[in-house]
């Protein structure tokens, strides 16, 4: 009955009237059977890609080949995926061939758990081929079928255990857990960016707490970046009690836990970039990774200005004040509220370039201008000088030869 649920009602009534089935699977099943917010809406159907293309004016490839298709519809986007079967995988990430099928069981039986395995219908009715259910109220996570077989075919699926584990706070089955341990160098063959994917999730479950060291016991830490150097459980439990008070969902957290695991792993700010980097995160976090390493520093060593302050992205202060607030540290807070500073950006100086040109009575800015617009802008974020235009001219005028002086 959720309202994600409603608004696709019509899409799959649309594609059961040209005589295919359809039904909600995988994680918004389990997230709805569970109480939780669902993340995305997942299709499958009996129909092929090129049949839902034909029932449907809007749709847009995200993976054809793999019979995935999707349809825009009151502006969101749902997957509608063809049912599948998947062959022989020598790659240990992906299947040697898809074959396109028209049960729904036996596409569920290439779905990695049983939580993930299970499916509604229209009428809200539940299709559950492997006992999913059960270990959705046990609290469970369990491979479709043999765990060693499972996790040979696609060794992602081991970091979607833990990345489960965390999320959910569920159990990982013995014989599970026992294959992960086993085949967990075999992650080795999987792309750094899937991984990233499933490693951010597993750092920002709401149950990491408690989950953490899956990361080690099951030696997947091994195959990650950095986390092969050093000692996992010690860099785990110092990461736990950092993140631990933070209250709000450790999504808002993401640019501070990265700044902690290279800060844990000893790394300078040439090695966090590059780290990071290797890790395949973008460049704008990046680049707010390493302001959130500066600022504690400047932190540690009581050298917080409001010159810091004033270069620094809001959204990196409030990460680092929230993180300070739940461990009841008390800095000169005052210093690092952003909104309390005179300006917030240069374009906020009571004089601009222009006026200075005229001031000087050039036709073109220069280094010089410019120069002169940082001392204004330090000055008044220094609080040395009023930002008022009166006042920041006369400054001018009185250190700067001022040409033909006017009004
Ligand atoms: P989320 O809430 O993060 O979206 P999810 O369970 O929906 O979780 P998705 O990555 O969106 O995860 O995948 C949708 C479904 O596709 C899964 O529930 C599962 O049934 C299946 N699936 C996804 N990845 C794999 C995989 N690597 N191996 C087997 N089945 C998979
Ligand atoms: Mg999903």
């Amino acid at each position: 009955n959720h309202p994600l649920f409603q608004s696709a009602l019509p899409l799959i009534q649309q594609i059961e009237s040209h005589g295919y089935e359809a039904y909600f699977i995988g994680g918004c099943v389990r997230d709805t059977l569970l109480n939780r917010p669902i993340n995305d809406i997942d299709i499958a159907t009996s129909a092929f890609p090129q049949e839902i293309a034909e029932i449907f004016s809007h749709t847009v490839d995200v993976g054809i080949e793999h019979g995935t298709i999707g349809i825009v519809y009151h502006g969101e986007l749902y997957e509608v995926t063809t049912f599948r079967s998947e062959s022989t995988y020598t790659d240990h990430r992906r299947p040697d061939e898809v074959t396109f099928i028209r049960s729904l069981e036996e596409d569920t039986l290439r779905r990695d758990f049983t939580i993930n395995a299970l499916a509604f219908d229209v009428r809200g009715k539940l299709y559950d081929y492997h006992g999913g259910l059960d270990d959705l109220q046990q609290k469970i996570i369990r491979c479709v079928g043999q765990p060693y077989e499972r996790f040979n075919e696609d060794a992602l699926r081991m970091m979607r255990a833990i990345r489960f584990a965390s999320q959910l706070g569920f159990k990982i089955e013995d014989n599970t857990l026992q294959a992960i341990e086993t085949l967990s160098p075999s992650l080795a063959h999987i792309a750094i960016e899937r991984i990233r994917i499933e490693f951010i999730k597993f750092l920002e479950g709401d149950y990491f707490t408690q989950t953490a060291h899956l990361l080690e016991t099951t030696h997947l830490s091994a195959q990650l970046p950095g986390f092969d150097q050093v000692n996992v459980k010690r860099l785990l439990d110092r990461l736990i009690e950092k993140v631990k008070p933070l209250q709000a969902s450790r999504s808002q957290y993401r640019e501070l836990i990265w700044a902690f695991i290279t800060q844990l792993l000893g790394y300078s700010e040439q090695e966090t970039m590059r780290y990071l980097k290797d890790w395949t995160h973008s460049n704008d976090f990046i680049r707010q990774v390493v302001q959130i390493r500066e600022l504690l520093d400047l932190i540690r060593k009581n050298q917080v200005t409001a010159m810091a302050i004033y270069t620094l992205d809001t959204g990196v202060i409030r990460q680092v004040q929230d993180y300070l607030d739940a461990h009841h540290l008390s800095v000169e807070n005052y210093l690092l509220q952003k909104e309390q500073l005179p300006i917030q950006t240069r374009k906020e100086l009571a004089i601009d370039g222009k006026r200075l040109m005229d001031m000087f009575n050039l036709n073109r800015g220069g280094p010089m201008i410019g120069e002169i617009l940082a001392n204004l802008e330090m000055r008044v974020i220094n609080r040395q000088l009023e930002n008022k235009s009166r006042v920041l001219e006369d400054y001018v005028r009185q250190h700067y030869s001022v040409v033909g002086d006017m009004n």
